[in-house]
Order: C-alpha cells, then structure tokens, then sequence
C-alpha cells in the first residue's frame, strides 16, 4: 500500500452522500499522509478542529470505508493526527503493530505447534528438493520465485508436516511475521460462518492481514464456487502484498481439473514439489528416528520387518511403531518375530505379497529343495546349495523388491554383488527359473 491510496479514497470521499462539499473542501482534501505503509495509515488533519472531525465517528467511519474501498477492500488500519505532530505519528504506528502482532503471538491460536519441525523431519531422497526448498522459503518468506510454494503427493507422505515445519520456522526466525495455518475445510466452514453471519470484516481482516499464510489439502476447494472465489480474492490480495502463501494438495495443479483455471494457473506460478513415497533407507531412518526420541530398543531384525512391510504411509509406519511398542511394553520385551508378523498383519496392504519375509521365503525354498533353512543362510557352497541360495534371493529381489545389500546381509553376510551374480544365475537358468515361479505360487 501506498500514499496514492488516499487520492483514490479522496475521489470516492468527494461524492459521498455523507459528506457536504464544504467540509469535503476544507477538511477533507486538506488532510495529508502522515505515515504509510502495509498496514497501517496515518492522516495528518491541518489543524485541532479539523481532527476533532475527521476523529469524530460519522466522519471516520465514512473515511475508513473510503480507504479501504480505495485498497480493492483489504484491511488498513486508519489512525488520525495532527499535522507536525511526529511523536503522535510513530506512538499510532507502533500501538496498531504491537496489537496486531499480540493478536499473532500464540502459534497454538493459528494451528501451529512444535510437533512439526525441520529438526524432526527426515530427509531422504523423496523429499530431498521439498525439503530443502521449503528451509529456503523459512528463511526469505514472500520471494517471487517460490510464491506459492504448492506441495503435492499421497496421503501420509510429510506434506503437513513439512508446512508446519516452515511456519514454525518463519517464527522462529521473523517473530515479528503474523503467520496462520489452517486447513481448507476450516477456512471453507469459517467462510460459510461469514456468509450466514452476513459479517466478512473479521474473516477477510484474519485471512488478508497475514504475512504468512498455509493452507492445508486445497483439493477440499472443488466443487465450493464461492469459497473458491474468495480464496481466489485472499490469494490475490497476499501475493501482490508480497506475502508468502503455502498450498497443500493430493494432486498437482493440473490435475485440479474441476477447480476454476484461474486458481490452477496461479498455483502452477511459483515452485511445486511432489512429495515421493519414501524408499526403504528413509522408512528405517524414521523408524529409528521414533526409537530414539521415545529411548525405545527393537532388534534390527523387527526394524526391517517393520520398513520392509510398510512401504508406501508415514502415518502407517507410526502407527505400526506406536502399536509394536506398546505390545513390547506389555509382554515386558518377551516378543518374537512370529508374534510382530501376527501384530503387524492387519496394517498390512491386503497384496500378499506384503506378507513374505525373506525367512518365509528362505523357508519355502529350503522346503522345495528338501534343506534345511540354514543351510541357506550360511557359508556352504556345493551347488545344490547355492542353486537353492540364489533361487531365494531371486525371489527376495523381484518379488519382496529388497535392495541387493539386505538381500546379501540376510543370506549369511553376501556382497551385493555376489546376489547379482546369484540372481543373474536364475535368470539365466530355464529350469530354476520355473522352480522360484512355482515357490512364489506355493506360498501366496
Ligand atoms: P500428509 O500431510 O502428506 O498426509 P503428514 O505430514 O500428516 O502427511 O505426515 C504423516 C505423519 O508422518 C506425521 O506424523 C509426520 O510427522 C510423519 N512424517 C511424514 N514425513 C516425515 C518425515 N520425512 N520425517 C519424519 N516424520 C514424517
Ligand atoms: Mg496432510
């Protein structure tokens, strides 16, 4: 906002049926800016009678409407002084801003806490560029070229977590920074509030006075036309302003084909990240990541069962932490292996072959070749053996997809290379090629 602002609303003051021309003349169009700037407007009234009028409540109210009008109907704080009065100038300016940012000072208030950080966000390679864009955005809120910052991706891949992480960021390092995040089914209900209370003041005051606003799931907007439009207005209004804006969505901007193009296209005008399913590396780094802020202990073995299993939800992996430790709690540490497969099962994705562990496997190949499982896991190399061997770990590769470096550690401490070879081996192999087929029938 600037100083032009007033001659706009000294245009609209000059026809107003509230104000007669003599004192449009000799009050009005004598009043000067004193001070402005995003906020706040001061008016300098030329001497005491004429700021005991413009102060008076019909005059300032007609003129605070002007003025706001003038400001396309964004919130400005208005405050009237004497012409000269510079003491009576900066006391106005820091009373609107100390209240504005005491109404912003409780995080809690605008659904942020400290549970969602950079410091308790794990990055792996699906997140790596979100991440280190979204630190980039905590550090200069409201640059052009990652306004809006759009996040996408499945449910339960960190997308809440990494927004929340940037506003508690931003006051962290701008406390000064009036920051809200809100969820677009809230700002939808608080909308629909407004247009049964018939009062939009507040509700447009609380959205369009933010420097920072993050609004969580933007997909909720489709099919809702009026609260499409006035986010639509709210987005206008803070990306002009040079305020930061932060969107959330399960799809990309191209895909909200049902939203007004408008939006999409606005969406698509700063930086957009699409947040990954995590590999196995960052599910076990969470995994361990919850084990050490809790002090908890799980053998490596339970780990792995756990991240090997739970592939494609965060939310799902905490659930499964949450619901293992408290079951290790219980029976006091007493838990096998067979009994985390039995607690874990129902989390599973009902694709069997979720189900399959490599020991299940190991087991269902030392079967079919008449072995014993460790046989299988140990050094022995005759060829009966290592034909067995490698048809294991040929399932555990194409079909349990595991890296080649846990396929070798579980098989008795191999390189990753020697299951390539391995691997290669059954390809290769006609006749154990349809061995590890049928196997794979056998216990799906
Ligand atoms: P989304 O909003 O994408 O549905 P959330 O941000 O709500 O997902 O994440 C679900 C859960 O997983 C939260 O408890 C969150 O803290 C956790 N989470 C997600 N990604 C990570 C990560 N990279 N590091 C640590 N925790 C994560
Ligand atoms: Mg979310």
């Amino acid at each position: 906002m600037d100083s032009t602002i007033w001659n706009n609303a000294l245009k609209l003051l000059r026809f107003d049926n509230g104000i007669d021309s003599v004192t449009y003349d000799s009050i009005i169009s004598k009043t000067t800016v004193a001070f402005c700037d995003n906020e706040v407007l001061v008016l300098a009234a030329r001497d005491e009678y004429s700021l005991g009028l413009v102060k008076g409540q019909k005059l300032s109210k007609i003129i605070t409407a002007a003025i706001r009008a003038a400001n396309n109907d964004n919130p400005v704080s208005v405050k009237f002084v004497l012409a000269g009065d510079e003491n009576a100038v900066r006391a106005s300016v820091n009373s609107e801003k100390k209240a504005a940012r005491s109404e912003y000072s409780d995080p809690s208030a605008f659904g942020l806490s400290n549970e969602y950080t950079f410091a308790n966000f794990v990055v792996g390679d699906c997140n790596r560029f979100a991440h280190a864009s979204a630190v980039a955005v905590s550090q200069k809120p409201g640059q052009r070229q990652r306004n809006p910052f759009y996040l996408w991706g499945n449910s339960g891949l960190g997308k809440t977590h990494l927004m929340k992480a940037i506003g508690n960021a931003i006051l962290t390092n701008f406390p000064e920074k009036r920051v809200i995040y809100t969820t677009c089914e809230s700002f939808t209900n608080a909308y629909i509030e407004c247009i049964n209370s018939k009062k939009f003041e507040p509700f447009r005051a609380k959205y369009r006075g933010v420097d920072v606003l993050l609004i969580d799931d933007i997909q909720f907007l489709i099919g809702k036309e009026g609260v499409q439009q006035e986010f639509f207005n709210t987005f206008e209004a803070l990306i002009s302003a040079g305020k930061q804006i932060v969107i959330t969505c399960d799809r990309a901007p191209s895909n909200l084909t049902t939203l007004d193009n408008r939006l999409t296209s606005r969406f698509q005008d700063g930086i957009m990240f699409d947040v990954q399913p995590p590999d196995f590396e960052t599910r076990k780094a969470i995994f361990l990541s919850k084990l050490k802020d809790d002090n908890f202990q799980l053998s490596d073995e339970i780990v792995n069962y756990v991240c090997e299993n739970i592939t494609d939800n965060i939310r799902q992996l905490n659930g499964a932490y949450k619901t293992i430790s408290s079951y290790v709690t219980l029976a006091n540490g007493e838990l096998s292996m067979e009994d985390i497969q039995k607690i874990l099962k129902p989390m599973l994705s009902p694709n069997e072959k979720k189900h399959l562990t490599p020991e299940i496997i190991t087991n269902a190949v030392a079967k079919y070749y008449d072995l014993t499982p460790d046989k299988l896991t140990s050094k022995l190399r005759s060829a009966e053996i290592s034909n067995a061997r490698n048809v294991a770990m040929y399932i555990c590769r194409d079909y349990l997809e595991l890296k080649l470096e846990t396929i070798g550690k579980f098989f008795g401490g191999r390189s990753h290379t020697t299951v390539m070879h391995g691997c290669t081996n059954i390809e290769k192999n006609k006749d154990l090629k349809s061995d590890a087929e049928e196997i794979i029938k056998l216990i799906t």
